[in-house]
């Protein structure tokens, strides 16, 4: 099939986007499409997930285009910026989530959908294989086929570990409401194994520690909400043991949120330092058993400290799933799967990549680019030359394509014209630029991926963006002398993926926020935190759920966080 966004699409084929989806057995498709000319068959179009990514792709594709299908293990949507709220009590599970068929149901339109997960993607025959979680085939394994003439991959990704031993078993992550719900479990059930007559002090304490491993944003959050839950509500509830309770951040790196501006990380760690909550920078987990946790700091060694419970929140890493994909398309060495600058997985037609699952957190990135800068250094002559520069500019650009755009919309003197000007020169030849100038000309790179994380912003705009590619596929296959970009290697019928950078907020309790919104405009404190609660609000997917939300806030303020371990 041809590379949908660059050649000209025929319809006949069928669009799938992966992300939930229901039911078993063999998938078939009805030919007759009533709204449709005759001999017009419309493409399949299937959908693997229903994240932010796939979600919004879903609302803004015009369904009457495509026969819709979409397949993820859940059957809802949910709102993640939320969860570390879910975690205490502050915002209910039900209120963050909304159900897809209502999503699709008001969208209208040819929409199918099955609550299963993809288990494997088969590119060259044009098919994905699911399994049902209720297993509802004849042959009860729950597994089927589905084919494709489009497949938007939009399943996000999985916690990482690094491979920590004892993590799996003993930690809670925070990715999924689930997650948010056995948390907030778990902090009761502390609570309450603390108070129990016969232990001693230290056993209360070790039940009443609470490690938070990971100082990134949603570390940061639940550290705050936790320590708002404790000092609000549940210091009333349980005023025997309060003065035992203890919340420790842990980060390997030298401070937290340093994806944020430096005003806003002293804040955090000054605030937490007035709070209580310990944070321990430059600290590495090594290892968690049931009754501790290990880190490693050069000045200190091992230090084993007993905890209550854990909540690991240190990045995200590729599904298994996924993995085995990016083997198959020749991108084993890659992180995330790679797409071009129209979000079409490289080396693979008509697949396309949305969201966490090809967007590279920002951690990887400043690794990528740290080994870029080690790979500079090893030539000391003062000089790189111009195969040496492209290579390593390529390596960044095919990892991150919206690099190669940044610098060409800023029309960069030095390394972008070296690329250009460089084709056809020799290994040999060098170029008046020195190691010391092209690492200032590489931290533009490192200023730019900044704004590239993997954020349900950046999923969001993904799914827009594609969602209007297809919109328009038929409309530009009927006017081919409609405005046409014109690149390097060939005319293009739509503007590249640009990432718009909206600002972010980190939210560390006390009803205090810092914002960092574009322009490296910086705000903290109360009115941050009002503005906050307003862009929320905002930015629920339904009228049902923004009620609920604002309706728990209102509920939080006037009596306090539910405390039943429910
Ligand atoms: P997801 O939203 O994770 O969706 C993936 C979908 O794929 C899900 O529906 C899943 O069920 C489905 N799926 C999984 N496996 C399969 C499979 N095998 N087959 C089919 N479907 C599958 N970002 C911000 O911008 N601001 C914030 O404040 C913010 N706060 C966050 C707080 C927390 C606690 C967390 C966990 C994340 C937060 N993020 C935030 C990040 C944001 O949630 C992610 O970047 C975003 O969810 C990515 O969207 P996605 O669609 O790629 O993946």
């Amino acid at each position: 099939a041809s590379r949908a966004f660059n050649n000209r699409p025929t319809f006949t084929g069928l669009v799938v986007v992966l992300a939930a989806s229901s039911g078993g057995g063999l998938v078939a498709y009805a030919d007759s499409q009533p709204d449709q000319p005759q001999g017009f068959k419309k493409k399949k179009v299937v959908v693997l997930g229903t994240g932010w990514a796939g979600t919004t792709f879903l609302r803004n594709l015009d369904s009457k285009l495509y026969d819709v299908q979409v397949i993820s293990p859940r059957n809802y949507f949910a709102f993640t910026p939320l969860l570390p709220s879910v975690t205490c009590g502050t915002v209910e599970p039900r209120s963050v989530v909304e159900p897809i068929r209502r999503i699709l149901e008001k969208k209208g339109g040819d929409f199918k959908f099955w609550e299963a997960e993809c288990f494997k993607i088969d590119p060259a025959n044009k098919k994905i294989h699911c399994r049902s979680n209720v297993e509802t085939n004849l042959d009860g394994n729950g597994e089927f086929l589905v084919d494709y003439d489009y497949l938007v991959v939009a399943v996000g990704a999985r916690s990482n570990t690094f491979n920590t031993p004892g993590v799996t078993e003993n930690c809670h992550f925070l990715k999924e409401v689930e997650d948010a719900q056995k948390i907030r479990r778990s902090v009761m059930d502390c609570f309450e194994k603390a108070s129990l007559p016969y232990l001693n002090e230290e056993e209360r304490k070790k039940n009443l520690h609470f490690v938070v491993v990971g100082g990134g944003p949603t570390g940061v959050e639940f550290a705050a909400e936790l320590h708002d839950f404790v000092t609000e509500d549940l210091s009333k509830l349980y005023p025997s043991i309060q003065h035992l309770v203890k919340i420790s951040l842990i980060e390997a790196a030298d401070h937290i949120l340093t994806m944020f501006d430096k005003r806003i990380t002293n804040f955090a760690e000054d605030k937490f330092g007035r709070d209580g909550i310990d944070v321990k920078t430059g600290y590495k987990v090594v290892k968690v058993s049931k009754d501790a946790i290990t880190m490693q700091n050069p000045a200190t060694g091992d230090i084993a400290v007993p905890y209550g419970m854990a909540v690991w929140s240190t990045g995200i890493g590729t599904r298994p799933f996924v993995v085995d994909f990016m083997k198959q398309i020749g991108q084993a060495n890659r992180r995330v799967l790679a797409t071009d600058e129209w979000l079409r997985v490289r080396e693979c037609d008509d697949v396309y990549a949305v969201g966490d699952c090809a967007t590279i957190n920002q951690r990887r990135v400043m690794e990528d680019i740290s080994e870029i800068f080690r790979v500079a250094d090893k030539d000391k002559s003062g000089t790189l030359t111009v195969k040496e520069i492209q290579d390593i500019l390529e390596d960044i650009y095919v990892r991150y394509p919206q690099v190669k755009l940044y610098m060409e919309s800023k029309q960069m003197n030095g390394i972008a014209d070296l690329i250009r000007t460089g084709k056809g020169d020799t290994e040999k030849e060098s170029v008046d630029l020195s190691i010391e100038e092209f690492k200032k000309a590489l931290s533009l790179v490192d200023s730019q991926v900044k704004n590239l994380p993997a954020t349900a912003q950046v999923a969001a705009q993904q799914g827009q963006y594609l969602a209007t590619c297809f919109n328009k596929m038929q409309a530009a296959e009927e006017n081919p002398e409609g405005p046409i970009r014109i690149r390097g290697e060939g005319r293009h019928r739509f503007n590249p993926f640009r990432y718009r950078h909206l600002g972010q907020f980190a939210p560390l309790g006390g009803e205090q926020t810092a914002a960092q919104l574009p322009g490296d405009w910086v705000s903290i404190g109360h009115s941050s935190q009002w503005l906050w609660y307003s862009v929320y609000a905002t930015k629920q997917i339904s009228w049902r759920t923004r009620a609920l939300v604002i309706s728990d806030w209102g509920r939080r303020f006037i009596f306090g966080r539910d405390s039943s371990g429910i």
